[in-house]
């Protein structure tokens, strides 16, 4: 890890970046992990490297539809685990919903590394692709999926989801819960809720949403009224604001 002062002004950032890093060296992240990361980055400093209010609202709704869900399963990628394995797991504890890899490159045991991972920071199950249930409208290695996971989820929660798989989840009828810092990406305009927002501070405060007591109505009402479009809307709004804004 770099030696970065807790004072520099980049502290989160660049400490993100060491953690990034290291998922690359221990090969749990892929070396294109890293291109995708520098994405994230670009967007998080354009949106101010805060949580928004609308992402704050898209937390709120998020987590109405992930509470009301019959099978929510946390899909697992190497970028992801590598920022924050803990927040993944205390999500899968709190929804009591199963962690499942599924990753694009599976150069050198990569899928078995990060499942070997979530273990070591505390994960009970963790759920790996298996080639005897195929997502339809995907070609690439990211279709198969676990038989009693992805493939049976009503909602998937995929955060920095590649496109493809996000409009095949669609397409077969599933929810997409997804953190996305791009609003403008394939996977943030098709998602059903696009969490704009880093990762790293997204997850604490759904963990903490769903956690606050709400009748059945009131998440009924949260899920149903809620419109992706205007939220993204928000954020290109928010994106585009002068700079003292
Ligand atoms: P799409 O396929 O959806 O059009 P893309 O090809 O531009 O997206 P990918 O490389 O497939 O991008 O996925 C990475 C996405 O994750 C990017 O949109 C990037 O902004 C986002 N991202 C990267 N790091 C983070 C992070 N820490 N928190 C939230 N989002 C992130
Ligand atoms: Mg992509």
């Amino acid at each position: 890890m770099s030696d970065v002062p807790k004072s520099h002004p980049r502290y989160l950032s660049l400490t993100l970046r060491d953690r990034i890093v290291e998922g690359v060296e221990n090969g749990i992240t892929s070396i294109h992990g890293l291109i995708a990361h520098g994405r994230g980055e670009a967007f998080d400093y354009l949106i101010g490297e805060k949580t928004q209010p609308f992402a704050t609202d898209a937390i709120c709704a998020a987590a109405a539809m992930l509470k009301l869900s019959n099978h929510p399963v946390i899909s697992v990628n190497g970028n992801v685990a590598a920022l924050a394995p803990k927040e993944l797991i205390e999500l899968g504890n709190i929804l009591k919903a199963p962690l499942e890899v599924n990753i694009f490159h599976t150069e050198s045991g990569r899928e078995e590394k990060i499942r070997q991972h979530l273990l070591n920071n505390g994960a009970n199950e963790v759920l790996m692709p298996s080639p005897e249930a195929q997502l339809s409208f995907i070609d690439s290695n990211r279709k198969y999926v676990h038989p009693e996971g992805i493939f049976i989820a009503d909602v998937v929660f995929v955060p920095l989801e590649d496109g493809d798989r996000c409009e095949a989840l669609r397409k077969m009828g599933k929810d997409v819960v997804t953190v996305d810092l791009n609003p403008m990406s394939r996977t943030a305009l098709q998602a059903s809720i696009t969490i704009v927002d880093n990762v790293v501070r997204a997850l604490p405060l759904l963990c903490e949403a769903i956690q606050k007591q709400s009748s059945d109505s009131d998440l009924q009402h949260k899920s149903t009224h809620y419109r992706n479009e205007d939220i993204l809307q928000q954020a290109l709004q928010h994106i585009s604001r002068s700079s003292d804004g």
